[in-house]
Parts: C-alpha cells; sequence; structure tokens
C-alpha cells in the first residue's frame, strides 16, 4: 500500500488549523453589555486606580532623568489631561459632532486625577509641559480654559489642528507637532497619551499610556 507522509502531514496539518479556527473563533460581545462593563469599570473606581498606578509607574521612570534645560513632556488632552466620560456616558458612548462642540465650549471637562498628579510632579521639576491635541483651531479658547479650569495652569504652548492638519491621521499630525518642536529647540523626554497614536512616531521619549477603554483613534 502506498503511503504518502507527506500528505498525511498536510492532511492532519489542516484538519488541525479547521479546528484551531473553530474553537479560536469567537462572536463578539452585546454592544449593550459591553457599555455597561466599561461604565461599571469607570464608576466603580477601578479606572481611576489604574491610572494612579500608571502615574506612579510614569513618576519612577522621570525620577532618572536629568534636566538640561528646554526638557519638555507632551500632554494629550482628551482622555489623557481631561475627561470626557461624563459626556460620553450621558450621550450612550456616541460622537454626535454638535453635541461634542457644546461639551467642549462648556469648558468643564475634569482632570483625571493621575494625570494631573504627573503633571504636578512634572511642573516641581521644571519640566516645561506641551499640549498637542487633536481638537481644532476654533476650539482653542475652550480648551485653553477647560485646562485652566481644571488645574493645568502652566504650560508652554498648547497646540490644536489647523484646517490644513484635518486630513492628517493622529499619528501623522503628532508626530509631525513633536518634529516642529524638536526644531524650535525642546528636547521631549516623555510623552503622555491615551491612544497608541499619541505615542507612535519619532521624539516621544518615555511613553506613558493612559488606558482608555471608551474609544480607539488610529
Ligand atoms: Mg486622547
Amino acid at each position: 500500500m502506498f503511503f504518502n507522509a507527506n500528505r498525511i502531514f498536510v492532511y492532519v496539518f489542516v484538519a488541525a488549523s479547521a479546528l484551531a479556527g473553530i474553537s479560536c473563533s469567537t462572536v463578539p460581545v452585546n454592544l449593550g453589555v459591553a457599555k455597561e462593563e466599561v461604565i461599571k469599570y469607570y464608576d466603580s473606581g477601578m479606572f481611576d486606580a489604574a491610572v494612579n498606578r500608571t502615574a506612579d509607574n510614569a513618576i519612577s521612570s522621570f525620577k532618572n532623568i536629568k534636566l538640561t534645560g528646554n526638557d519638555a513632556v507632551v500632554f494629550d488632552i482628551d482622555e489623557t489631561a481631561l475627561s470626557n466620560y461624563d459626556y460620553s456616558k450621558e450621550n450612550d458612548f456616541g460622537y454626535v459632532p454638535d453635541l461634542w462642540d457644546k461639551w467642549i465650549d462648556e469648558a468643564k471637562a475634569p482632570a483625571i486625577k493621575g494625570v494631573k498628579h504627573l503633571y504636578d510632579y512634572l511642573i516641581s521639576r521644571g519640566f516645561k509641559i506641551v499640549f498637542i491635541t487633536g481638537r481644532k483651531e476654533y476650539q482653542y479658547k475652550a480648551t485653553y480654559k477647560n485646562l485652566v479650569n481644571a488645574g493645568y495652569t502652566k504650560f508652554d504652548t498648547l497646540i490644536v489642528r489647523l484646517p490644513s492638519e484635518y486630513n492628517l491621521t493622529a499619528l501623522e499630525y503628532k508626530s509631525a507637532q513633536r518634529t516642529a518642536l524638536v526644531n524650535h529647540g525642546y528636547k521631549i523626554a516623555g510623552d503622555v497619551g491615551d491612544q497608541y497614536s499619541d505615542l507612535e512616531g519619532p521624539y516621544h521619549g518615555i511613553t506613558v499610556k493612559i488606558p482608555n477603554y471608551q474609544y480607539i483613534i488610529r
């Protein structure tokens, strides 16, 4: 009897792959259930505890940096310096442009406490703070006001998107802005953001990823 070991191997491999495929395939979590889980995580204090741990770890890292002048740390704003959780929860985690603009105009987003703690530490060390946000140029004044209202009273600059930058991805826009800062003489010691698109690209220094279970920006 003809025995083709290679062919048997292929059959076994295909069968195993199919089984693996079946066993690995999952149905998504129901959206309503996912929203309930997110609300529970945030309202129970687990989210704040996670941010506090992240901030403490970041402070341990920044303690090792000796300042040499013009040392800056870049902060994102939404879901990093400021929390829009109240807006998101009230609007069932949906993005409604008019309501979002109204929320920004009200300038009442609170600080995320752990991030504010990290900011206070960096200020006390003499780091310069630069905010780079995906918010647009017509939201500059309200954003500035909200930062101050939330206790971010000292910072070097607040960078918002210009109309010519609307079409850039978050990663392209933020990378270009950090590069411009370096070209202007800043040394970027660290970068704090809730999205990986805040933290990837050139000149990020120590990266501090703030947890965000509400949305993803590529
Ligand atoms: Mg953000």
